[in-house]
């Protein structure tokens, strides 16, 4: 079986924006791939953290993985905390040390986030490279991800085949990202320009997984149109409605091409009603299986298992990189 990698940083709770990026597509191809689901909590404190609140969020993370349908039973699924594993941090040096500054300051999501904000970390302008470690110490072939890791991917991609050519030596496999033809960036719903995150300033600009239906139905229903007054698929002109779209089509598992005939001469009004009940619907129950899932031992009998698993395939291959690079004794 080929492998397929993602993680999402419990930053904050899961919105549905990380659903359609990530959890969906794992749901989608657990059957066929080897499939690696971690939880990147060491990427969370590149923004500062709330340790209290950081140990809730790792928690309800993979409770919300499992309650929206990845099969923890499944042999070839692994579920794991990347702290719990120190090769990710050791692999993610020898890295460092074949990526180049400016690469790693023109990444989009750096830009982003150190924006307007003149003491960001030093993790902030690495992460991407501890990243790339996550996925080149498994050999993942696919990572499925949304636009925004697009270019992390990419960086995944190029270190992997810089140290392939430099060494002579295939030290890992080359990545993929996979990434989904509809919902690859959801958008924020008071600016639709921007893409929808978890520890985005304001929270209500996200519909979050764990969301009640009234505050789904007042999220939409105060969500960011246009004055056109027309229902069509166009995301550079009409993004917010586009989106409501979008996330019509994921969630109530109807193609794009019939959602957009769905709504077609109907108002906003309309289109925002039906994406708040079709969100409500589905979140509920997310909800109640997430609330089965936290009172069995499931999540951390999944990490357990997961996790020695994980740290077998990541000792033999952060060994076999540390002699290729020459550390230690011959
Ligand atoms: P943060 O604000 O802390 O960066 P985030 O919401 O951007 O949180 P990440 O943990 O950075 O989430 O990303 C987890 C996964 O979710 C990644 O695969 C990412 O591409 C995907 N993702 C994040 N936001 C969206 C979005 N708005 N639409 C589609 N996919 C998304
Ligand atoms: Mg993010």
């Amino acid at each position: 079986m080929e492998r397929l990698l993602t993680g999402l940083q419990p930053s904050g709770t899961l919105t549905i924006g990380n659903y359609c990026g990530g959890i969906n597509q794992i749901c989608k191809y657990q059957e066929t791939y080897e499939t690696f689901l971690f939880v990147p909590d060491m990427h969370a404190i590149t923004v500062p953290q709330d340790p209290e609140q950081l140990h809730k969020n790792i928690r309800q993370a993979v409770g919300l993985y499992l309650a929206c349908g990845v099969d923890a039973s499944l042999d070839n699924m692994h579920i794991y905390i990347q702290s719990e594993n120190p090769y990710h941090a050791n692999l993610s040096w020898i890295l460092e040390c074949h990526s180049y500054y400016g690469e790693l300051a023109r990444m989009h999501q750096f830009k982003m986030k150190s924006k307007n904000n003149e003491s960001f970390t030093a993790g902030l302008v690495t992460y991407p490279v501890l990243m790339a470690a996550d996925i080149l110490l498994y050999d993942a072939k696919y990572v499925p991800t949304g636009v925004d890791q697009k270019q992390h991917v990419e960086l995944a991609r190029n270190l992997a085949e810089r140290m392939n050519s430099r060494y002579q030596e295939e030290c890992f496999v080359v990545p993929e990202p996979m990434i989904p033809e509809v919902g690859a960036k959801i958008r924020d719903l008071a600016n639709p320009l921007n893409k929808m995150s978890k520890s985005a300033d304001n929270p209500k600009a996200s519909v979050f997984l764990m969301d009640t239906p009234e505050e789904i139905k007042k999220k939409i229903m105060r969500a960011t149109t246009d004055s056109d007054g027309k229902i069509a698929f166009d995301e550079e002109n009409k993004p917010g409605v586009s989106n409501l779209l979008t996330i019509y089509s994921v969630f109530a598992g109807v193609s794009l091409d019939d959602t957009v005939a769905r709504f077609d001469g109907g108002g906003y009004g309309d289109l925002k009603k039906a994406v708040a009940e079709v969100l409500a619907e589905r979140l509920t129950v997310f909800q109640d299986k997430y609330a089965e899932i936290m009172k069995s031992g499931i999540v951390d009998d999944a990490l357990d298992r997961g996790g020695e698993y994980a740290r077998q395939i990541a000792a033999e291959k952060y060994e076999k990189i540390r002699k290729i690079v020459g550390f230690g004794r011959i």
